[in-house]
């Protein structure tokens, strides 16, 4: 399995249609939110995405946005043009997020997706950072 994992990662299956879509990367802990097997403050839902509050916030108001189905996005770069709906929905969702000023949000957000470990990506499923409620600086670190 692991080297089947392997060959996953390095895009092995793309040439094949559909095939870049298959998804044998471990489970993670936000299949644990979905599943409410553990806890996490949900601030929005619907049928395809959900939306909770980190658990170690970087700013006043620290949101992420995920899809339910993971369906092999462990991070953006496995995304195709098979997931353009999930991809907009995110992006949708993160846009109505950042204007809720119920959440701490005011007048501008900081968002982000870290593709990899080498951007900092600690949980391989694709989500959204959604931050704001404080001034941010550029470039980030
Ligand atoms: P990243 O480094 O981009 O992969 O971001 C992962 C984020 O998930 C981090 O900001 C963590 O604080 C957050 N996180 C990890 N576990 C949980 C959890 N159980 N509930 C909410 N947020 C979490």
């Amino acid at each position: 399995m692991e080297g089947l994992q392997g060959w996953d990662a390095r895009g092995r299956w793309d040439t094949i249609h559909l095939a870049g879509i298959r998804d044998v990367a471990d489970r993670t802990i936000f299949d644990k939110i979905i599943a409410r097997e553990i806890p996490a403050t949900i601030v929005k839902e619907d049928d395809k995405i959900l939306a909770f509050k980190d658990i170690n916030p970087v700013a006043p108001a620290h949101i992420l946005v995920i899809p339910k189905d993971r369906d092999g996005l462990t991070r953006l770069r496995r995304a195709t043009a098979e997931h353009i709906e999930i991809l907009g929905r995110l992006m949708l969702a993160a846009s109505e997020i950042a204007k809720d000023e119920s959440l701490g949000f005011g007048d501008g957000a900081r968002i982000v997706v870290n593709d990899g470990k080498v951007a900092g990506q600690e949980v391989f499923h694709l989500h959204v950072h959604v931050m704001g409620g404080r001034a941010f600086t550029w470039p980030p670190g």
